[in-house]
């Protein structure tokens, strides 16, 4: 427990400082709730003095005392107030800016980060987690330290009438810190597996809801559904399991409080009974029997957060702290943009997807890259853009070797077209400055107009200040697409990189489709995943891949008088666009 404690103090890095200036404040907080006990004890001590004739109680002194009872109350309430002040925040601050930092993280990892960790586990890390660290990171620091401080203070207190009752009130604590670490190691075992089936749920509704659309279309709501209720069903097993299991060790600690105090009043009263102590005095200890263990009790369910805490901790940082692809990268301006593959090797797992490729791209030119589904044509493009780092091999740009230059460097010089386009939940205008976040309206109209799709987003209900759903769910695929080549004209990068959609679009879509593609290509070095054959056939090389190999390379015109994976794919290509070679 005090292990995660410290873990969390750490955490707060430059705000330590206003951590302990509230643990500061935590003291004065408590000795004032304890001095309000004392001030009354110390009264009736003196009307007693006074009805035995010892003293004479003057209304001055009554007032004094008065005025003090109410000193104590305030300077409970300020303490309290500027605990809460310095402590309180620094929990939202800290998430704020790990937040930002794990966007920062995300944006410079290998895809393959996210390959290897699900998208609920991220997820769940920057929403739910953080919150909880967020939420109940400084509470539980305060609720330990101020539970541990309040009862010192009470046990310094009584330290001045009685070391007998000390002596039971400290078996007490002792006996409960005991008791609280039994429950921490069995906390720190369980937090994993709380916080994995958290994950799960996560990505399971994720995965429902981006599924939504399958799951309408096939009538298929009870299939997609049981994935999500088996996450819920398995989520609830897990976490009344754990509740189970702290039961114990519960009772054990509010055993050890409850004993202490009983033998602090029996005790006291022992004391009293004998004669060695006063009235007023065993009054005061039987009111702190009570209140002594307050501030402690609810240590058991602070153990628990805390180790959930902790892991929680573990979980951040093995992604805060993952390695960026572009660590070693400088930032460079290229001077030529040919792109050239040496031997390059590649796999996502531990089969090979590509096997030893080379080509070179001469700057300016169109390249189409064609060949069967899944024989590797978007990797090549993943690795012209680091998407990925290659196994063996290099990939160079304008001479440069891509492991040399940092992600946005790199990227400053390319730009994707993807077939299947993602536009932001937010203006048409904001989507499309993605692409160039300093240019001006008219850079971003001349933009939209060279991609065809000025006249669509003016007839928009709000032009271009029109908020497109997510993902870009309000407009139609082609509409889509043509944001996107907006996006990328914008950008105005040396390098295209395109996939071009397999979908058909109707035929006006297509023309302008093609037309916006024209746009974005002039003086260009332009590599296309190619379907279709009047793309193909403009290219000044295409590069032919089979199962993860450059088995042709040349025009449209050299290839088609070869056998080959060509022939063959034109034939095809031919019969679903009605085609013939001439
Ligand atoms: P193409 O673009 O020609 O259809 P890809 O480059 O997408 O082919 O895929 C080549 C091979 O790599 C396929 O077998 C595919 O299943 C596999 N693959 C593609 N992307 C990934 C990924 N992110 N993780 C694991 N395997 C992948």
């Amino acid at each position: 427990m005090f292990r995660a404690v410290k873990r969390l103090i750490d955490w707060t890095g430059p705000y330590r400082r206003r951590l302990y200036l509230g643990f500061v404040y935590s003291f004065f907080y408590n000795l004032f709730t304890a001095l309000p006990v004392l001030g009354a004890v110390y009264g009736l001590h003196l009307i007693l003095a006074d009805r035995q004739g010892l003293i004479t109680l003057t209304p001055d002194r009554a007032f004094y005392m008065l005025g003090f009872m109410l000193l104590t109350v305030a300077g409970r309430f300020w303490f309290g107030y500027l605990r809460a002040v310095a402590q309180e925040s620094i929990g939202y601050e800290l998430a704020a800016e790990q937040r930002i930092a794990i966007g920062e993280v995300l944006k410079r990892v290998s895809l393959g980060f996210f390959r290897r960790r699900n998208t609920g586990e991220i997820t769940a890390a920057v929403t739910t987690d953080l919150s909880f660290i967020e939420l109940f990171g400084m509470k539980m620091i305060d609720l330990i330290v101020n539970g541990y401080v309040g009862a010192l203070v009470i046990v310094v207190c009584l330290l001045f009438y009685n070391g007998t009752v000390v002596v039971a009130a400290l078996a007490g604590l002792l006996g409960s810190a005991w008791a609280l670490q039994l429950l921490g190691s069995k906390s720190r075992a369980n937090a994993p597996v709380q916080l994995a089936a958290h994950s799960r749920l996560a990505a399971a509704v994720i995965e429902y809801i981006r599924g939504m659309p399958v799951v309408k279309a096939f009538k298929q709501a009870g299939a997609a559904r049981e994935g999500i209720c088996a996450a819920c069903r398995s989520s609830k097993i897990i976490n009344i399991k754990i509740e189970k299991n702290y039961v114990p060790y519960n009772c054990l600690h509010l055993f050890f409080l409850k004993a202490a105090s009983v033998a602090v009043m029996l005790t006291a009263a022992l004391f009293t009974l004998q004669g060695d102590m006063t009235l007023p005095t065993f009054l005061l200890v039987a009111i702190f029997s009570f209140s002594i263990f307050d501030p402690v009790k609810p240590l058991n369910e602070g153990t628990h957060i805390l180790e959930i805490l902790d892991q929680t901790q573990d979980k951040l940082r093995s992604i805060t702290t993952a390695e960026p692809i572009d660590k070693d990268g400088r930032d460079i301006v290229l001077s030529s943009y040919d792109i050239e593959f040496r031997n390059v090797t590649f796999a996502y797992e531990a089969q090979p997807v590509l096997k030893e490729v080379s080509f070179l791209i001469p700057a300016n030119t169109t390249t189409a890259i064609v060949g069967p589904s899944g024989s590797g044509k978007s990797t090549i493009c993943s690795l012209m853009s680091r998407f990925y780092d290659v196994n063996q091999g290099s990939v160079l740009i304008g001479g440069v070797n891509v492991k040399n230059l940092t992600s946005d460097s790199l990227m400053k010089h390319i730009s994707m077209v993807f077939q299947r386009v993602y536009l932001f939940q937010d203006t048409v205008l904001n989507n499309i400055h993605f692409g160039k976040p300093a240019a001006s309206m008219e850079e971003v109209v001349a933009a939209a107009r060279q991609a065809c799709c000025h006249e669509f987003i003016s007839k928009l209900p709000q032009g271009y200040e029109t908020v497109i759903g997510e993902g870009g769910s309000t407009l139609s695929g082609g509409e889509k697409q043509r944001i996107s080549i907006a996006r990328a004209i914008l950008k105005d990068a040396p390098v295209i990189i395109l996939d071009e959609a397999t979908a058909s679009v109707d035929p006006e879509n297509e023309h302008m489709i093609q037309q916006a593609i024209g746009a974005l290509v002039a003086g260009k070095t332009m590599v296309i995943i190619a379907h279709r054959l009047a793309t193909i056939q403009n290219a000044d090389q295409i590069l032919v891949v089979d199962d993860g190999r450059i088995v042709q390379r040349g025009t449209h015109a050299e290839l088609s008088r070869q056998e080959g994976v060509y022939r063959r794919f034109l034939s095809v290509r031919q019969a679903a666009e009605g085609w013939r070679l001439g």
